[in-house]
């Protein structure tokens, strides 16, 4: 069984901690960069993006994220993890990691709009729509060639995307009580960390 961390210096960390626990994954909370080195995979929650993006700095997690990622590691940014994971904003800040070929705006629903519910078709997922929870959500603006859409809005615009290992979400899986996006990612780490072993 993969272990799935979870960035916990800001934001919903426990809620994805409950998930993951729930379906007997062993999800570690990470608040130091060398804890990366005991873990297949990471969840960046959802949170403030600033202050994330901050703490990220502080606590010297860019280099380590940007070493495991190039390694491989499976990450998965939600909400404000989606900001981090960016290579661009087109906010003035955070500075994000620049880790998937993605432009992201913050706070793209406005204040009237602040949070909302949505049923959302998501790619390599099976039975019913998947009712996404969006709370001050960022959206996807523009995706680089190695990207795919894995859910979109009905107005077309991407709110779930992979590239390669790497996953973002708009949404927060973590505040519903439907783990199939925790499992697609799960099982996104169970692959990587077994072919990891036959490498080794
Ligand atoms: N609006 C927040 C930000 O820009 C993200 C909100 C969230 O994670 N729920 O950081």
């Amino acid at each position: 069984m993969p272990r799935v961390g979870i960035l916990a210096i800001q934001g919903d960390f426990l809620e994805h901690r409950t998930v993951l626990s729930g379906m007997g994954v062993d999800a570690p909370e990470v608040r130091l960069p060398r804890q990366l080195d005991d873990v297949d995979g990471l969840i960046i929650p959802g949170g403030e993006s600033t202050t994330i993006a901050q703490l990220i700095d502080i606590y010297g997690f860019r280099p380590a994220l940007k070493d495991k990622a190039a390694e491989g590691m499976p990450i998965w940014g939600t909400c404000a993890g989606m900001i981090v994971l960016a290579s661009r904003l087109t906010d003035h800040r955070p500075e994000p990691l620049g880790l998937m070929d993605i432009v992201v705006t913050r706070n793209a629903f406005g204040r009237q709009v602040d949070s909302f519910e949505t049923d959302v078709e998501i790619a390599g997922l099976a039975g019913l729509p998947y009712r996404a929870v969006f709370i001050r959500a960022p959206v996807v603006e523009e995706i680089g060639p190695g990207v795919s859409v894995l859910a979109s809005l009905a107005d077309g615009r991407p709110v779930a995307v992979r590239q390669g290992r790497l996953l973002a979400t708009a949404f927060h899986p973590e505040l519903t009580d439907d783990p199939r996006v925790h499992r697609l990612f799960v099982d996104v780490v169970e692959d990587a960390a077994q072919r990891s072993v036959k490498v080794d």
